[in-house]
């Protein structure tokens, strides 16, 4: 890993918490609240929520179930492994600040099984999204879309709410994993999924709405990209000027740009007023952090004497058993000599950075076009777009091939016309001189 960051699920937190009180706020009526968030003084109360100032919301919770089932249990956690944790992290720690319906299901469900049945997981929300960032550390770039995918089909399982997923889970890995400069994220998300290509237009304007699930990750797109040129406090600001669902924005964004701005100093009250008096606060947050960090790295994990599940901790294969298939999808064949609970090879493949092919990335960085309107952005066209665009590269090739292919052998040159001399001679039946 390039940019261990044990600040990730502390900055979640302190966004949230800040940002809580200024989601979906209304205007005239909210201008002052809004004035004030915007002076980074303290944590602020929400106008109408019961959450207190500096508690943070639903979207620090379940990333810290998401962070929580990665270091116990790595890319090899099963989707109940995520709903237990889900389960557990709000019953050990009830709060609100869920959707209406969700907070319901939690505060009623009798078991993680209860509560399993009970959801109906449809919603294109950003539910699924905004406890993504922790994905970002596990090595691989396919098993990071796999396993943000299967988290989100918990509770969003539509396309645009496990595609808002797995693009968080990319951005995050992408600023823990690479070496290369935020400014060609966009690329890098188009790379792996065209339907992410609209992320190069730059995001502006509130997140809300129908279909907010992708919008919050383009949201989040346009900050990332530009979070080595932009301070985290002004990261926020930025996200309280749009609107909308604030808390979300910026839980995520600042868990990802964090990553890269380690060394930024905020207002002191950001730490010593998170969640005053609770058990999951700051030192909590920056220990599982910590923690979190070394889940992505096999090597660290093992040279501190650590295999928690007495195999590969990618894969769930381990020498002995024919082909195990790895998490990745490939399936692996141990030598006699591999060691018996240790890597495959495909994990020790992916645990060298070198050898990854995920990483062949354009070398020029992407410039972020003119901001687009909100309601201009069509994401269902994203396929289309990319279409379009190779159409009207590929005629304009074709074109002149195909009229050459086509066209008719150039006729022979007519006969030269005949002389008056010629003419004379063939009236008297002599040869042409
Ligand atoms: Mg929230």
């Amino acid at each position: 890993m390039k940019y261990p960051n044990p600040f990730m699920l502390l900055r979640i937190a302190q966004a949230d918490a800040y940002c809580v009180a200024t989601e979906y706020i209304k205007f005239p009526r909210d201008a002052e609240l809004q004035a004030q968030a915007l002076r980074f003084e303290r944590y602020l109360k929400h106008p109408t929520h019961t959450l207190r100032p500096g508690q943070y919301s639903d979207d620090t919770q379940m990333s810290i179930a998401v962070a929580e089932t990665l270091i116990d249990k790595g890319a090899h956690a099963t989707s109940d492994d995520y709903l237990d944790a889900f389960y557990r992290c709000f019953k050990r720690d009830p709060r609100t600040g869920y959707s209406q319906g969700f907070q319901h299901l939690l505060q009623t469900s009798t078991s993680a099984v209860d509560l399993k049945s009970r959801i109906v997981p449809t919603s294109n929300k950003n539910g699924a999204a905004m406890r993504s960032v922790p994905i970002g550390v596990l090595p691989n770039v396919t098993v990071v879309r796999a396993v943000a995918a299967m988290q989100a089909r918990l509770t969003h399982d539509s396309e645009h709410g496990v595609l808002a997923s797995q693009a968080v889970a990319m951005m995050s890995h992408y600023a823990l994993w690479t070496n290369e400069e935020m400014s060609m994220l966009p690329t890098f998300l188009a790379d792996h999924d065209p339907r992410l290509a609209v992320f190069k237009r730059s995001w502006a304007g509130p997140v809300k709405g129908p279909d907010v699930g992708i919008k919050t990750a383009h949201a989040v797109c346009t900050l990332a990209t530009l979070s080595e040129q932009m301070p985290l406090l002004d990261t926020l600001q930025t996200v309280i000027d749009w609107g909308g669902d604030t808390d979300s924005v910026a839980a995520i964004a600042w868990g990802i740009a964090s990553t890269r701005r380690r060394h930024d100093t905020l207002p002191e009250f950001f730490e010593r007023d998170l969640e005053p008096g609770g058990q999951y606060g700051a030192s909590f947050l920056y220990d599982l952090g910590e923690r979190l960090m070394t889940t992505g790295n096999i090597r660290r994990r093992r040279a501190a004497g650590e295999n928690p599940t007495g195999s590969c901790p990618i894969c769930s294969g381990s020498a002995g058993k024919p082909r195990p298939i790895c998490a990745c999808g490939r399936s692996w064949t141990p030598y006699p000599s591999d060691d018996p609970g240790g890597l495959c090879r495909v994990c020790r493949r992916v645990d060298r950075l070198e050898d990854w092919a995920d990483y062949s990335l354009p070398k020029k960085p992407v410039k972020l076009d003119e901001p687009t309107k909100l309601d201009e952005v069509s994401y269902r066209k994203g396929v289309t777009d990319t279409l379009s665009m190779l159409t009207g590269l590929v005629v304009p090739l074709l074109v002149p091939v195909l009229i050459a292919a086509f066209k008719q052998p150039p006729s022979p040159p007519p006969p030269p016309a005949a002389t008056a001399r010629t003419k004379k001679h063939r009236a008297r039946g002599k040869k042409t001189p």
